[in-house]
Parts: structure tokens; sequence; C-alpha cells
């Protein structure tokens, strides 16, 4: 497996990848990878010949009072589980490596981005898009796999590329969760016993509002808001939203919608989570 550093050098590779007649495949990450990650890279191998995993603890995703300085980070035993997993190549650059001080150009999303995790984090999806367009450009990947974790992010990485004409295809994939329930993230780290314990009530109240609107329809859709954020407030979670949505188009669900996303994102201590899952109607 090689590992690079330097811009140059990863789109040399692809470059020489490319003119090879060979398929790439790329994992975007910000390492500390769990099985969710790996799912990811399982799914990359199974869809193409060369597998790129990024790992990078992107600085414009995140606002200024946000946990860039302590994001957790292992790079040899991310690097250990890449190996395994059959991963080709890491991409693992410094921030001054991506982003020129003078820089100026920023790829912004403007319509699904302002909704759920964009309110309360007006700029984080411009530093994903930005660097997801980086990446795509450095690493030339026919196809890159996101997972449904971030079902916001992986919506607006397919509004990206159909606005913008990125020759890369998007695959999501699913959500995994401990046995627990808990949706695995490297965020979880920082939860002590009590609060892990407590962010239970995530996947517990999404698997009840499910439930509740499978069975009574689009019109439950408040009264099963209104259960989960009494479930999640009841075990000492801050709530940032919990929303119904079309899933398409992340407005209230219409007649002909078809599926609605249930999200939230909830506060333990200052550890933000945030889950989901998805319902056809
Ligand atoms: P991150 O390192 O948190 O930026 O995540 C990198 C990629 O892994 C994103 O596409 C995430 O959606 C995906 N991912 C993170 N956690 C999970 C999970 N529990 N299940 C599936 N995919 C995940």
């Amino acid at each position: 497996m090689e590992i690079f550093r330097k811009v140059a050098d990863m789109q040399a590779f692809a470059k020489k990848t490319v003119r090879e007649g060979k398929k790439i495949a790329l994992v975007p990450t910000m390492g500390f990878l769990h099985e969710g990650h790996l799912s990811l890279i399982d799914r990359a191998c199974a869809e193409a010949d060369v597998v790129i995993v990024s790992i990078f603890v992107n600085p414009t995703q995140f606002g200024p009072t946000e946990d860039l300085d302590k994001y957790p980070r292992d790079f040899q035993r991310d690097k250990d589980l890449c190996e395994v997993h059959g991963a080709s190549a890491i991409f693992a650059p410094e921030p001054e490596e991506m982003y020129a001080s003078d820089r100026s150009i920023w790829v912004d999303e403007e319509k699904l981005s302002k909704k759920l995790c964009g309110k309360s984090r007006p700029i984080h999806f411009r530093g994903v898009c930005t660097v997801v367009s980086k990446l795509f450009n450095i690493c030339l990947p026919d196809v890159a796999i996101f997972g449904q974790k971030d079902a916001q992010q992986a919506l607006i990485i397919k509004r990206m590329v159909r606005d913008l004409n990125f020759p890369v295809e998007i695959i999501v994939s699913p959500l995994i969760r401990e046995a627990s329930g808990l949706a695995l993230s490297s965020r979880n780290k920082y939860l002590t016993d009590e609060q892990k314990n407590d962010a239970l009530s995530l996947s517990r109240s999404l698997n009840m509002a499910k439930e509740l609107i499978s069975q009574k329809g689009l019109c439950a859709c408040d009264e099963a808001v209104k259960m989960m954020r009494d479930e999640i407030t009841k075990c000492h979670g801050e709530i940032d939203y919990v929303e119904c949505l079309d899933s398409n188009t992340l407005e209230a669900p219409v007649e002909n919608t078809t599926e609605i996303l249930i999200a939230v994102a909830v506060k333990f201590g200052t550890t933000r989570l945030i889950d989901n899952v998805l319902l056809g109607v």
C-alpha cells in the first residue's frame, strides 16, 4: 500500500492508474477509522481496481468554536486497517499542502446546505464541498463512497456532482451501528460511559418514530418528532434538531414524497452526535 502526503505525488499515481485503464474508487475520511469507515473501504474494493482512502481532518469544514484541534487521530492504526481491508493507497496531506494561504475559491451549495446541520454549522458544507472537489481533482476517482451516516452530506455531494458535472459516480453505503444501536462515529470517543448510555436514546427514538410513521402515515410526523424530543431530553440530550423531511429535497414531506429522512443532531455534554433513518412512505 502506498502512502502519499503530497498532492503532486497522489495526482501522479492517479494519472498513471487512469492511463493503465484501471478503475479508481475514493473513500474520503477524517481518519480515526471504525467499522463504518471500513464498510466503505470494503464497498470500494468491490467496485474498483484501485482504492484510495483519504485521511484528512479538513479545517475548512470546522467552525471557530468546533473540535478541530481535539479531533481524534491515530495514523498508524488507520494505516494498518486500510492495509488489512485492501486499500491500494492512502492520501494523508497536511492542511498547508491542501490549502494555499491566499486561497480564494470555494465550492458552495446554496440550498440543501441551509437545512439540518447547516443551521448550526453555516460554513460546514462549503468546506466539505470544497475539499471533496479538491480530492476528486487530486485522486481522479471513477466512483466515490460516502456513508448514509452523514445523510445530508451525501445528498449535497450528489447535487454537487450533478450540478458541476464531475465524472464521478457517488455510492451511498449503509449506516453501521454498534450492537447497542449507537451509530459508529469517531466522536464517540469523547463520550463518557454515562453519556454513551444516554446517546442510545437517539437510535431508540429514531426506531420508535419509524414505527409510528409506518403505522399512521405522514400525518404522524409531528407526533413522532415530539415523542423523539421527549425521549432524548429525558436522557439529558441537548437537541440541535429533530426533523422528518423529504429525503430528496430536505423540505417538509408533501403528497408525492416517496421517502422520508428522520434526522437528529444532539449534544451529550460537549459532544455533538448525528443519526438518522430512512423510511419509504
Ligand atoms: P468522517 O471520517 O466522519 O468524515 O466520515 C467519513 C465517511 O465515513 C463519511 O462518508 C461518513 O458518512 C462515513 N461514515 C462515518 N460513520 C459511519 C457509519 N457509522 N456508518 C457508515 N458510514 C459512516
